[in-house]
């Protein structure tokens, strides 16, 4: 056994001990090793945290420094971040299983969000408004302010880029911040913590990082009086849950949720390309993320030929050690989930789909949680397997003929993170994607995103919108401030 690492909360600028003895193991999903643990914390600790990043915010004045001298920080941090990425990307593939060349692409353009806020905190501007009054001349203008403190509940399967998505703008606009990374992977936003206070430089307080479970240390976060604003990514039934506490108390809540996304290939698509795009859309992190192209639509004049080169593509595909670099698929990430993923197989075999490749756990591997990549035929857009987030590499294949039916179907579902048309006809990808209820459309490509073009969900996959400019705006809010230039109020009576 190799030895165990025994972490604390990072709380006021220091590692913290919990309130309680209890803690939560981390372990590698490779092998099922324990490498870690770290407290299973309290709403004692929670408080603590927040009062910190109260501190932080109001006595140390984070939203009161200049914004240069806010922006040099927020770059050291990613100074810092780029210096320790192969690091980072290590702890990311011990907790959660993905492979290390994602991960180590995922923190080497970790800094890039820093920057992108950075620069956001130093550019951006007021408005001054043209206002009209029947009383004469006023002035009117508009400042942004920071919320305040920011309650932050991430998933596993990205930990730090999701955590970059809200830490990054919430520094630029002045935010202090208390973060609840996922139980099964809290080591890097610990490790992250420790590094922006002590080689960054970042004040006490202003990043706190509290452990346990949501239920415990997820709910006394999102409900403690002293938040004035919540962003939460995960699954849809514990986002609507966050969304109605943070509804009752009346602070705005950022939701990134699940998808369900249609990935669409047209008779005229280039194949090649097309089949590279819906393997990167479900095999790629083994199908455990939000933007997983899970619906996959092939025009029916293709169908018999795209599954016999994505099927023989799929068997292809090299699984084993996350670490190393020429693996392409790695464990799903708690048997827990591999669990999920063999009863959805199973719900849809039964619901009259065929099992064209895949479903078993391949022998020649350790641990548990090893699933081949799973392609379903027959599907139906109502079936179960269908129509719920699976999150494994589960790929459910569906044809269509008509456009307009292809339109209905793909949009018949309660998600609407994102989707991906293949096709050469161009007019066809704009109308299409015109069509598509989702907040992010890829034409010939999947699973790209980056730090300055805004993200989230239509319907249940989301509110709000991270990355970009938007993603700025989910931190502050603003103040019309109104001057009278003509030296005279006349009529006390009047509204105006
Ligand atoms: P999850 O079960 O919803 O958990 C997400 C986080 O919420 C974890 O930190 C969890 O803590 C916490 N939590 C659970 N119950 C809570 C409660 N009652 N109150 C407060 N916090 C609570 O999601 P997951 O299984 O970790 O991640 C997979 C999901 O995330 C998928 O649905 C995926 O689509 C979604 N996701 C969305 C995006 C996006 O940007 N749209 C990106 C990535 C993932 P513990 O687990 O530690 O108990
Ligand atoms: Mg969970």
């Amino acid at each position: 056994m190799p030895d165990i690492e025994k972490y604390d909360q990072f709380i006021d600028g220091e590692f913290a001990p919990s309130e309680s003895d209890d803690r939560a193991e981390v372990t590698f999903p490779y092998n099922g090793d324990t490498w870690a643990t770290v407290p299973l914390g309290t709403p004692d600790d929670v408080d603590r945290a927040v009062t910190a990043a109260r501190d932080a915010f109001e006595r140390d004045n984070w939203a009161g420094l200049q914004p240069s001298d806010r922006a040099a920080l927020i770059r050291d941090v990613a100074a810092v971040i780029d210096d320790h990425a192969n690091e980072l990307a290590e702890l990311e593939t011990r907790q959660n299983g993905k492979l290390i060349r994602e991960m180590s692409g995922q923190m080497n353009s970790l800094g890039d969000w820093f920057r992108y806020y950075a620069s956001e905190c130093e550019t951006r501007d007021g408005d001054t408004i043209p206002v009209e009054s029947k009383d004469g001349e006023m002035f009117n203008y508009v400042v942004e302010e920071p919320y305040g403190v920011v309650g932050a509940i991430t998933p596993w399967n990205s930990p730090l880029l999701l955590t970059a998505f809200k830490l990054a703008p919430a520094l630029a606009a002045g935010c202090t911040f208390v973060h609840k990374p996922s139980t099964q992977t809290p080591v890097s936003a610990l490790r992250l913590a420790e590094l922006l206070s002590d080689e960054a430089g970042l004040p006490d307080g202003v990043y706190n990082v509290i452990t346990g479970s949501g239920s415990t240390v997820g709910d006394a976060l999102i409900d403690h009086e002293d938040i004035d604003k919540v962003s939460f990514t995960g699954s849809t039934s514990v986002g609507r849950h966050i969304g109605k506490t943070a509804g009752e108390n009346l602070i705005p809540a950022s939701l990134e949720l699940g998808g369900k996304s249609p990935n669409i290939v047209f008779d005229d698509a280039n194949l090649d390309n097309a089949i590279n795009g819906v393997i990167k859309g479900i095999f790629a992190a083994t199908g455990q993320t939000c933007l997983a192209g899970s619906r996959v639509f092939l025009h029916e004049d293709i169908t018999d030929e795209f599954i016999d080169r994505f099927t023989d593509r799929a068997s292809d595909i090299t699984l084993g050690d996350p670490r190393d670099p020429e693996t392409e698929m790695g464990p799903v990430a708690f048997r827990e989930q591999w669990e999920t993923d063999r009863d959805y197989i199973r719900t849809a075999l039964e619901e009259g789909a065929t099992l064209q490749f895949g479903g078993e756990q391949p022998d020649d591997l350790p641990g548990q949680c090893f699933l081949e990549p799973t392609i379903l035929t027959d599907v139906e857009n109502n079936m179960t397997v269908a129509q719920e987030e699976i999150f494994g590499p589960i790929a459910s294949v569906l044809t269509f003929s008509d456009e307009d039916d292809l339109i209905e179907r793909a949009n018949d579902t309660d998600f609407g993170l994102a989707a991906g048309i293949w096709t050469e006809n161009f007019r066809k990808a704009h109308r299409i994607a015109d069509a598509i209820e989702a907040g992010t459309i890829w034409i010939n490509e999947y699973r790209t995103l980056t730090y300055n073009s805004p993200f989230g969900g239509y319907k249940d996959s989301g509110l709000g919108r991270e990355n970009g400019h938007e993603g700025l705006e989910e931190y502050l809010q603003t103040k019309s401030v109104w001057v009278d230039l003509a030296g005279e109020v006349k009529d006390p009576f009047k509204l105006g």
